[in-house]
This record gives structure tokens, C-alpha cells and sequence, in this order.
């Protein structure tokens, strides 16, 4: 999981674990991804109300989600420039990032 490119959802982490060892339990999966969150080593998005994934790559940066294959595409943080944050006044930003959707050109 800590060396994947893609962004699984638990439910995939555990059906592929569960290939190797078929007694662990969706919990003890689920449990795990929550503490690799917890202490730093994953990150979770939420990219889509139903559907939450885990991400190993800890550096910033953007995704763009492919509406015809739903595979998630990381964007490296400075392809992508958003302006104007100092416009929001009132709210002080602590982490951003862009989600795209679209389809991929071939
Ligand atoms: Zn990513």
C-alpha cells in the first residue's frame, strides 16, 4: 500500500491482501489504513461523496479523476496554479488541492 502509484479504496486494499492472507478480516484492513492515516503514512480523499481512497504519496499535489475508466491520475503540484487565495479573507487556508475530472486524451 505505502508503494503503490494508484489510490485504492479499502475495499480493494483488503481484497488484495486477501489474496495473500485469506483469514484477515475487512476490519483488521480497515483498522490498519486508519492508523497508516492516523500516523502520517497515508493520506485519505475523499474525491467523490461515495467513495473514499488512500493515497501513499505525502508530497501536495493535484488529481485528476478520468470520467471513462475512474482511474485517478496524480498531478504534479506546480502544473496547476491556483491564484487568488489571499482573496479569502476571513478563512486561512491550510492545505488545498485541485480535483479534475474529465477524460484522458489519446
Ligand atoms: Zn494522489
Amino acid at each position: 500500500m505505502l508503494t503503490t502509484k494508484e489510490h485504492p479504496s479499502a475495499d480493494r486494499v483488503w481484497k488484495t491482501v486477501a489474496e495473500s492472507f485469506p483469514a484477515i478480516s475487512r476490519a483488521t484492513v480497515y483498522n490498519t489504513l486508519n492508523l497508516f492515516v492516523e500516523k502520517g503514512l497515508l493520506r485519505e480523499l475523499h474525491l467523490d461523496p461515495d467513495s473514499v481512497v488512500f493515497d501513499p504519496k505525502l508530497e501536495t499535489h493535484h488529481h485528476f479523476i478520468d470520467e471513462a475508466t475512474g482511474a485517478i491520475h496524480d498531478i504534479p503540484w506546480d502544473r496547476v496554479q491556483v491564484c487568488n487565495l489571499e482573496s479569502m479573507r476571513g478563512f486561512k487556508v491550510r492545505e488545498y488541492q485541485v480535483v479534475m475530472r474529465g477524460t484522458k486524451r489519446h
